[in-house]
């Protein structure tokens, strides 16, 4: 029986982007293929995962990982999903762990439960391998930093995305430019320009700083002159406290 290891899974309410606000199960899986400067989500791969076991209650166990994939599937089902929008797959990056997730995700279809896939946008190949049972994309568009770029990659992920309803969300600091905004621009053009762009300012972490709201102002006007939905929507779970 294939496993998987699992960081935790918890009832929540979705706090980025267009699905603000609704309440959702959680599933973050660990580790990462980046190195985001402004990273606020635990990546580690853990002996041991956790788990809500009344949903919003805060009360968790403890199982040991890897946990075999038919009784995470048991575990995810046991949620009642009738007060719940969507599954959330997280991270970390989820796509990290696609070979054990197109296992998974078909044990799940009968139940009806929506799968909504939290991404970086950097693994196109590893996305085909879930893209049938994935219903909504929240992908991003990384900035670059530590001299990578991924506008390549992103735009080839953004395409297999375009067979599900996507968008993209951007993460943006005080020091972002609007020549890396032209690039997101044209890279979206080049795809379609009617795909949903969120700017999400970041939430200050050390020496990275929010953008000033005359920034934001600035930069939403400039995407909007090519693009037909732009929002500015920041992390509302953070000043919410919600996990
Ligand atoms: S892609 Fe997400 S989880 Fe990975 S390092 Fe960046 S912010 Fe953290």
């Amino acid at each position: 029986m294939p496993q998987l290891p699992v960081t935790e899974i918890f009832s929540s309410i979705q706090g980025e982007g267009p699905y603000v606000g609704v309440r959702q199960i959680f599933l973050r899986l660990p580790k990462c293929n980046l190195r985001c400067p402004y990273c606020d989500t635990p990546t580690a791969l853990s002996q041991y995962m956790r788990m809500e076991t009344d949903p919003g209650s805060g009360a968790f166990e403890r199982k040991k990982n890897p946990i075999p994939l038919d009784s995470l599937s048991e575990m995810l089902r046991s949620y009642d999903f009738s007060i719940h929008h969507s599954l959330s797959i997280t991270g970390g990056e989820p796509l990290l762990w696609s070979k054990d997730l197109a296992y998974l995700l078909p044990l799940l279809k009968d139940k009806n439960i929506k799968i909504y896939l939290e991404t970086n946008g950097t693994l196109p190949e590893q996305l085909l391998e879930i893209l049938p049972w994935v219903d909504i994309i929240s992908m991003d568009i990384k900035l670059p930093f530590a001299n990578q770029t991924f506008w390549n990659v992103h735009e080839t992920f953004l395409r297999h995305s375009l067979h599900k309803e996507v968008f993209v969300k951007i993460v943006v600091n005080e020091d972002t430019s609007i020549d890396q905004l032209q690039n997101v621009r044209d890279l979206i053009l080049r795809v379609d320009p009617s795909i949903q762009t969120i700017l999400q300012p970041v939430t200050p972490t050390g020496v990275i700083k929010a953008p000033k709201s005359l920034q934001l102002i600035q930069w939403q006007s400039f995407l909007l002159r090519e693009l037909s939905m732009v929002r500015v929507i920041p992390q509302t779970h953070v000043f919410m406290g919600q996990l």
